[in-house]
């Protein structure tokens, strides 16, 4: 796990600061601390090689707005992250921008 607490694409801080009345406590939004691996079939990858990286929400919507397949959406439950059912990927940015 890293200290430094940035995104690895565009370097902003993927940490929000809030208070719920029990003092401030930092969360950390987005893909934090993923690691790939790289074997000796990986056609890329280095052999026996991790990579470690975070994605802030930001870049990683901008992620999936690459996609040719968008990735698979579930409505979930807030308190146990069960997924309840599929939904249609819909773009947070491009949603936000057409709400304007
Ligand atoms: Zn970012």
């Amino acid at each position: 796990m890293s200290d430094n607490k940035v995104c690895n694409k565009c370097g902003k801080s993927y940490v929000l600061k809030m208070d719920f009345g029990k003092g401030e406590k930092e969360y950390s939004y987005g893909l934090i601390d993923a690691r790939v691996f790289g074997s000796y079939h990986s056609p890329i990858l280095d052999d026996c090689t991790s990579y470690q990286f975070s994605l802030c929400e930001s870049c990683l919507v901008d992620l999936f707005d690459s996609f040719i397949n968008p990735p698979i959406v579930y409505d979930v439950t807030a308190f146990d992250s069960l997924p309840l059912f599929e939904e249609k990927y819909d773009s947070p940015k491009k949603r936000v921008k057409n709400d304007k």
